[in-house]
C-alpha cells in the first residue's frame, strides 16, 4: 500500500491508503520525490472547479512532479530502474490531428493528471507512460525537476510571442508563471525584461531572477512607466500572466507597433473589454497558450546546461504529512508564496 492525499470537499483533505500501481506495458512506476502545489490545485480545493472541470467525488490533486524510476513494465526501453524523471503530466491520444501535427496540448482526449476526471500525484508511486517521464541528467535534482512542468508554461508563452534576440519584453504578473516566463525570455535573448505586479516581495523575487525593471502596478503608472523603459515605443512582446481583466486590456497599450501580445493568464471573467483598434493600428498580433508541447526536453537541457535556474521559484517546501498544511498555508497567504512544493517521503 501507499499513502496518497484525497481532496474530499472544498478545502478539505485526508490522507489515505491505496494500492501501489502496477506498471502495465510501456509503463514505469515512479517513486515521486516532488509534488508541486499549483494555482489550479488549490483554485480546486477552494472552488471545486475549473471552467467546465468539476471535481466530482474525493480527488488527488497535483500534477507538477519527479521522483525515481522503481520499476519497469513489459515493453519499457529507454528507462530503468533509479533513473530520475519529471513527469509531463498529459497522456494524448497519439490519433487525433492535434496530436498528428505535434500539437497535442489540443488533444480532445488528454488525460491530464489532476484535472477531472484524472487524478493528480499527491501520492508516494504511480505508474506512468516510459514516454512521458523525461530522465534528468546528474546536474539536475528531483526538486528542479516538479519546476519543469510550469517552467515548460514559460518557454511556451515566449515561443508562442516569438521571443529573440535583443526583444524588450514587458511580462504582466510575477507569480510562478510570470517568472518562469522570465527565465524563459532571457534565455531566448531578450535584451531587456520588465515585470509588473502589484506585489513588492514578488518583485524584488523578478529582480533577482533577472528582470531588468520591475513596475509596481498599485505606485506607478503602468503605461507611462513600460513607455519611458521602452524610449518610447512599448514593448516588442507583451505577456500577459495576471489573469486579470485590467493587465489583459493593459497589452493593447504596452505593445509596439508590429508586435506581439501572449495571454496566459486565465481571468475570472469570460468576456473583457479590449480596444482592439488600438491594437489594429498598429498591426500587433495576440497569442494564447494552452499548456505547452514538445518541450520538456528543451527545458530539461536548459537547466542542465545553467541557461535556465529554477531553483529561485521555490519560496515554500512542506512534507508530505503536512500536505493539508501546505494548501492551507498556500491559501491563507497568496501573497507570500511563489511556488510550494511537497516533498514526497
Ligand atoms: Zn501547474
Ligand atoms: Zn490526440
Amino acid at each position: 500500500m501507499q499513502k496518497a492525499v484525497f481532496m474530499t470537499g472544498l478545502n478539505q483533505m485526508e490522507m489515505r491508503d491505496i494500492p501501489i500501481p502496477t506498471p502495465q506495458t510501456g509503463q514505469v512506476l515512479v517513486k515521486l520525490e516532488y509534488v508541486g502545489i499549483c494555482g489550479s490545485d488549490v483554485h480546486y480545493l477552494e472552488y471545486g472547479k475549473i471552467g467546465d472541470f468539476v471535481v466530482n467525488g474525493d480527488f488527488i490533486l497535483g500534477h507538477e512532479c519527479a521522483g525515481t524510476v522503481a520499476e519497469v513494465g513489459p515493453g519499457v526501453k529507454n528507462l530503468k530502474v533509479g533513473d530520475r524523471v519529471a513527469l509531463e503530466p498529459g497522456i494524448t491520444c497519439g490519433q487525433c490531428k492535434f496530436c498528428k501535427t505535434g500539437r497535442y496540448n489540443l488533444c480532445p482526449n488528454v488525460e491530464f493528471l489532476a484535472t477531472p476526471p484524472y487524478h493528480g500525484c499527491l501520492e508516494q508511486y504511480i505508474a506512468f507512460p516510459e514516454n512521458m517521464c523525461f530522465k534528468l541528467p546528474d546536474n539536475i535534482s528531483t526538486r528542479e525537476g516538479a519546476l519543469v512542468e510550469p517552467l515548460s508554461v514559460g518557454i511556451h508563452a515566449a515561443k508562442q510571442g516569438k521571443v529573440t534576440l535583443g526583444d524588450r519584453v514587458v511580462i504582466l504578473g510575477a507569480g510562478c508563471i510570470g517568472l518562469v516566463t522570465l527565465l524563459a525570455c532571457k534565455a531566448f535573448g531578450a535584451s531587456q525584461v520588465t515585470v509588473v505586479d502589484l506585489i513588492p516581495k514578488r518583485l524584488e523575487c523578478a529582480k533577482k531572477l533577472g528582470a531588468s525593471h520591475v513596475i509596481n502596478g498599485k505606485e506607478e503608472d503602468v503605461l507611462a512607466a513600460v513607455k519611458q523603459i521602452t524610449e518610447g515605443e512599448g514593448a516588442d512582446v507583451v505577456i500577459e500572466t495576471a489573469g486579470s481583466s485590467t493587465t489583459v486590456a493593459q497589452t493593447a497599450e504596452i505593445v509596439c507597433t508590429g508586435g506581439r501580445v501572449v495571454l496566459v493568464g486565465m481571468a475570472p471573467e469570460d468576456i473583457i473589454p479590449y480596444n482592439f483598434a488600438r491594437l489594429m493600428a498598429k498591426e500587433a498580433s495576440i497569442q494564447t497558450v494552452f499548456r505547452y508541447r514538445n518541450i520538456y526536453p528543451q527545458a530539461i537541457k536548459a537547466i542542465a546546461q545553467g541557461l535556465i535556474d529554477v531553483s529561485g521559484i521555490v519560496t515554500h517546501e512542506f512534507d508530505f504529512a503536512d500536505t493539508p498544511k501546505a494548501f492551507d498555508y498556500v491559501i491563507h497567504n497568496k501573497d507570500d508564496v511563489i511556488k510550494a512544493v511537497i516533498k514526497i517521503g
